[in-house]
């Protein structure tokens, strides 16, 4: 997943590196699909650890008809784009789509314990993609950058992998979104320096 985060960037309107939100894999020789990555919230990191599931729309993952079953990832020696095996419940499908009774969805969690945990997907529907990571991200809260990566400044130091996407993925959407914002800093003990950056940004 770093690899991924590192090497498909697109330019943002500031002229920043941005990591893709969703890919097709279209130009890497896998018409039809797409992947993305999904950084979990705290909520979504319990729910992850207790049942192995992540909040999907009620619709096929496949064509987004209304799911009428849920399958499990298999459990299988994959190493298709690199993501290793892992057992996803509750995938849902369509009856069509279930045939196989095996779901149609790659999943893969990396940097499982850690509070940037996020797993990445790999499906044919681009709209099943997206409504699923609004799902996760509106799951609960992400907890700020001075828990995430203690002793990170806010303004240097971010590597271009794992720490630079969660904090434009997830961080920065959720505290954009965030409507308490004092109650946060309080309640999370901002360190001095974030908490100037912060209020900067207000
Ligand atoms: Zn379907």
């Amino acid at each position: 997943m770093r690899k991924v985060f590192g090497v498909h960037q697109e330019t943002h309107a500031k002229g920043q590196l941005r990591p893709e939100v969703i890919r097709d894999l279209t130009a890497i020789g896998y018409p039809g699909f797409y992947q993305a990555t999904a950084f979990l919230t705290r909520e979504g990191r319990a729910r992850w650890e207790a049942e192995r599931l992540l909040l999907f729309p009620t619709e096929c993952c496949v064509c987004r008809a209304p799911a009428e079953l849920v399958l499990k990832t298999r459990n299988a020696a994959s190493n298709f784009f690199g993501l290793r095996r892992s057992t996803l419940s509750g995938v849902p499908h369509c009856r069509a789509h279930a045939d196989f009774g095996h779901a149609r969805l790659l999943a893969g969690a990396e940097d499982l314990g850690h509070r940037y945990m996020s797993v990445t997907l790999v499906a044919a529907s681009r709209a099943f993609l997206e409504n699923t990571l609004a799902l996760c991200s509106e799951d609960g809260l992400y907890e700020p950058p001075w828990i995430v990566f203690p002793g990170k400044s806010p303004h240097i130091g971010w590597n271009q992998g794992t720490e630079s996407a969660w904090r434009q993925l997830a961080w920065e959407p959720f505290w954009q979104n965030l409507t308490d914002r004092d109650s946060y800093i309080k309640d999370w003990h901002a360190p001095a320096e974030w908490e100037r950056y912060l209020s900067d940004q207000r």
